[in-house]
């Protein structure tokens, strides 16, 4: 009897050393598979990260932000802001304007593209060293490969930063879409470049106020400032958009005249800056929001 005792004990206690040796493989083995599992799961994840922006960009919806137009109707008395924007350049012309914008004491903003050539990257150093803020308005400037992909916008942009950067030292924080943001040419959701702007703490900047000197219809100088006299008057804050291009001799001409009435009406023509009021055609739902 005593010794079935120490029997049974002994076969319970080899039973319960067997049953610990083997739960401690087993859950050796199981956590070996969660780590490498988690890894799995980290890796994936950020390989997905890019590929997810784009893709839940495409889900945003683009909205006209009406409050923040009617925010900005100019009552009577307001002295009236204006921004001068010039896009496309360098050109033949970007000389002649920062000469007139230099006799009138004047600062405005350049939305450049990608030109290499020696002039250009002269005068994307005037601009800055003039005082003017320089902006991207991409570097190709072809809407088909630009807005091609999520991937296409962003390299276009990093070109174009990184050549303003390399020739200027400035780093650039407002970008212009080629058409605008509201532009139906990129037949492609733009709202994913609009995320990745916002993603990289870029501003873009529309116009509310246009010279017209890049409309099918050849308007004269007079007539380039008559429109933009207009319109100026309706609002706080409005951005003009005007070109910088070998062709557009007339928005050379126009300037002097644009010049001297804004400044006769009591305005303030600024360079673009962190305190100017956002003017953008479209902005993603919930930026609004918030
Ligand atoms: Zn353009």
């Amino acid at each position: 009897m005593k010794m079935a005792i120490v029997a049974l004990l002994f076969i319970y206690l080899f039973v319960s050393i067997f049953a610990l040796i083997f739960l401690s493989v087993k859950t050796y083995s199981l956590q070996k598979q969660i780590d490498s599992l988690t890894e799995f799961l980290n890796e994936s994840k950020q390989e997905k990260a890019d590929e997810t922006a784009a893709e839940s960009a495409d889900n945003d919806v683009l909205v006209m932000d009406k409050a923040s137009v009617e925010a900005n109707l100019a009552d009577e008395n307001d002295t009236l802001k204006v921004y001068l924007t010039f896009d496309d350049g360098p050109s033949e012309n970007t000389n002649a304007i920062l000469d007139i914008l230099d006799d009138y004491n004047v600062k405005a903003t350049f939305f450049v593209c990608g030109k290499t050539d020696e002039k250009s990257l002269e005068a994307m150093k005037r601009i800055v060293s003039d005082g003017h803020t320089i902006g991207m308005h991409s570097y190709s400037h072809k809407y088909s490969e630009i807005y091609s992909s999520y991937d296409a916008f962003k390299t276009d942009f990093s070109k174009i930063e990184n050549l303003i950067y390399d020739t200027t030292g400035v780093e650039a924080k407002y970008y212009r879409f080629p058409g605008g943001s509201s532009n139906k040419v990129a037949n492609t959701n733009m709202s994913q470049f609009i995320r990745y702007l916002n993603d990289s703490g870029i501003k873009y900047f529309d116009w509310n106020v246009v010279s017209g000197d890049a409309t099918s219809k050849a308007y004269t100088s007079d007539e380039l400032v008559e429109n933009v006299m207009k319109d100026v008057v309706k609002y706080k804050t409005s951005v003009v958009l005007m070109h910088d291009a070998n062709d557009k001799t007339e928005t050379v001409k126009a300037l002097p005249k644009l010049i001297e009435e804004l400044q006769a009406k009591g305005a303030l023509i600024l360079p673009i800056s962190d305190d100017t009021t956002l003017i953008q055609h479209v902005t993603l739902s919930d930026d609004n929001a918030n």
